[in-house]
């Protein structure tokens, strides 16, 4: 927090800044953790397929639970995003997404986009937005536009372009052919953080000014999102509107024993089935995926020093 922001109010209040947000259940939900790729910024427990890929039955337990739960006694939307490893890999996605579809549930996947255009050509009816990181290490250029292109005008496509400093001029002339080709898709160039932690890789200045400046698209986003911006308020009734990484630039991601709705608008499914209210892992495990389980009822106080992930930001919180 700096010095202005101490002598600020502090906001007792997070909550959505279209209520339409408020409605929706975003589940992260982690099939396994095989992979196409083994990209050598990626911890091998994220790609090594030590982790079986869920079962079907048990996926479509939790279907009917949600359904049941949030859909039909609370008039929720539930919003599934399927992650992995790569979750595209997993032997019956097909089925699992049809089945999803067929709950009314919406649907985005986070993928790398490595399966073909006949396969994304196959499911992309079933989906609600998608996420596709550009891998420079193992992606190739030209088939990874094609799956874009064929989303990009009906639904929100959103690309990360990972960049490595080691090879970081050929990966931003990639992600600005990325950029001239898809010019309804929005855009990140991602700085790597070593395995995945809070190390950044070091970059150079000049690769630091490309990262901060971005390849902004010139058209409006297409598509529904499951999330957008989040309304802080003071006691006193100063309203900020603003994205969720502003919270944590400024240092104000910290609502130890607010009231938050963690669980009743998020899920976080891991990838060994264990079951929490969301990725901060607030409440510890809910269950276990194939179970029965006790779906979040109430908000719960916050216990933790910080909320450092995007989604749960995303959620609804009060002192
Ligand atoms: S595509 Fe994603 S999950 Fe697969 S190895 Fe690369 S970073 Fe890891
Ligand atoms: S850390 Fe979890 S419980 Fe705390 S505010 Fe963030 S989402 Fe809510």
């Amino acid at each position: 927090m700096d010095a202005s922001q101490n002598e600020q109010e502090i906001y007792t209040l997070i909550e959505h800044s279209d209520p339409v947000y408020a409605k929706v259940v975003v589940v992260d939900w982690m099939l396994g953790n095989s992979c196409s790729y083994a990209c050598s910024y990626c911890p091998k427990s994220l790609h090594d397929g030590s982790v079986r890929w869920q079962k079907t039955k048990d996926i479509l337990h939790l279907y009917r639970q949600m359904k049941r739960h949030y859909v039909d006694e609370r008039d929720k939307i539930v919003w599934l995003q399927f992650t992995g490893g790569e979750p595209t890999m997993h032997p019956r996605i097909i089925d699992l997404l049809q089945h999803a579809s067929e709950f009314d549930f919406k649907v985005s996947l986070i993928s790398n986009a490595s399966r073909t255009p006949r396969f994304w050509e196959k499911i992309s009816g079933c989906l609600n937005s998608v996420i596709l990181t550009y891998h420079a290490e193992f992606a190739e250029l030209v088939p990874f536009i094609r799956v874009a292109k064929m989303m990009e005008d009906s639904i929100s496509v959103h690309i990360n372009v990972t960049m490595h400093p080691d090879r970081f001029d050929q990966t931003f002339e990639d992600a600005q052919e990325l950029r001239a080709a898809l010019p309804a898709a929005s855009i990140s160039l991602k700085p790597l953080r070593q395995e995945f932690g809070a190390k950044l890789y070091d970059y150079t200045d000049d690769q630091m000014r490309v990262l901060s400046k971005g390849l902004p698209s010139k058209y409006a986003p297409v598509g529904e999102k499951p999330r957008s911006l989040m309304r802080a308020t003071t006691r006193s009734g100063q309203c900020d509107t603003l994205p969720p990484n502003e919270f944590i630039l400024r240092g104000m991601n910290r609502w130890r024993g607010y009231n938050c709705n963690v669980g009743l608008e998020s899920l976080r499914v891991r990838g060994n089935g264990e079951v929490y209210r969301g990725v901060c892992g607030v409440g510890g495990v809910i269950g276990y995926l194939g179970e029965d389980l006790d779906l979040p009822r109430e908000p719960i106080r916050c216990t933790n020093d910080s909320c450092s992930c995007l989604a749960d930001i995303l959620i609804r919180k009060e002192l």
